[in-house]
């Protein structure tokens, strides 16, 4: 986005790579105390399955952000032909692995491997992810936990943007593990931000316009590039994006990024808005760094 477009803009900007940037500094200069004390940096593994191209740009991405908070990274790519039993079997390796504090497995996986098992083998203490049962069981509760990257960054981007949401109306498009669900219970929890009525839609949910027109806070995460539309906005709503779809474009990459908004119509009638890129994708990764420096405190004090 241009700087004129911005000014020109009615919906305040949800700047997720400015305030990704700003965590990122925290992450960094925490790192830098930790290390100058002469103890290890915070280490975080991934491990790939495979050659998806969007997978293998995230998990660059993933150990990029590392590097710039000065956490230590291991990428272990795997064949796609690989067996369950020999990922699983990685996976168990990590976990018994004192050096490394949290531990990724970049999804989707090929289809001969559960993505269950994969998740559920993963030693909670180091997923990061927040998928585990145990910590998604633990979020349920309101305990303290990994809470999954994605609804961690949307969470922290609407505290840092102050927008107000005990007693509004939340509707969350999308009833994803990953998402959509974590992302409802963290809206109607006790809590700041939270205290919403949440409202959840999916595929099978009739006159879905009549419920985001209601709301004063979208999340929109259904995988359909340009989904919500101005027409389906209640004026001053708060219009979060999480969808991100590669779309076939006439460019050199051959694509563009597209999220699930209609940025143009939406941005007319919220009071703020995410944009993609740039909004719900920088920090989905940066809530990874904090719950990989956080999984280090817990170990290490
Ligand atoms: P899933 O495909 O797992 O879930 C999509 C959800 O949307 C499902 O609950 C589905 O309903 C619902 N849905 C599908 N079509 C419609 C429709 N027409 N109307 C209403 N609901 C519908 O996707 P994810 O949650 O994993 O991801 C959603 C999007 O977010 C994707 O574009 C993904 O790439 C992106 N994403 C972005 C991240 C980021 O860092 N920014 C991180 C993770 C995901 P049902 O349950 O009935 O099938």
């Amino acid at each position: 986005m241009t700087e004129s477009n911005q000014k020109e803009m009615n919906a305040i900007l949800l700047d997720g790579k400015e305030t990704s940037n700003a965590i990122k500094v925290e992450i960094a200069k925490e790192v830098e105390e930790i290390t100058k004390s002469g103890r290890r940096a915070p280490h975080l593994a991934a491990i790939l399955v495979g050659e998806d191209g969007a997978s293998k740009t995230y998990v660059k991405n993933k150990e990029l952000a590392c590097q710039r908070v000065g956490f230590a990274s291991t990428l272990l790519r795997l064949d796609a032909t690989t067996s369950e039993e020999d990922v699983l079997a990685k996976i168990r390796e990590i976990n018994a692995n004192d050096a490394i504090d949290g531990l990724i497995v970049q999804l989707p996986l090929p289809a001969h491997i559960s993505e269950n098992k994969v998740t559920q083998t993963i030693d909670p203490t180091k997923d990061v992810d927040g998928f585990h049962d145990v910590n998604v069981g633990k979020l349920t509760k309101g305990e303290d936990t990994f809470i999954s990257a994605t609804p961690f960054g949307i969470i922290q981007l609407l505290e840092r943007y102050n927008i107000d949401t005990s007693g509004k109306h939340c509707v969350v498009v999308g009833r994803s593990n990953i998402v959509g669900r974590p992302m409802s219970i963290l809206m109607s929890r006790n809590g700041n931000p939270g205290n919403c009525t949440v409202t959840v839609c999916h595929s099978r949910t009739q006159n879905l316009a009549d419920f985001t027109r209601a709301a004063d806070i979208v999340i929109v995460a259904l995988g359909k590039p340009e989904f919500l539309t101005g027409d389906m906005v209640k004026p001053g709503a708060t219009v979060i994006d999480v969808g991100i779809s590669r779309v076939d474009a006439d460019n050199e990459r051959g694509y563009v990024l597209k999220g699930d908004v209609h940025f143009e119509s939406c941005e007319k009638v919220a009071s703020a808005i995410t944009p993609v890129p740039g909004g719900v994708g920088p920090m989905t990764i940066i809530g990874l760094m904090q719950n990989t420096l956080k999984s280090y405190k817990l170990r290490h004090g």
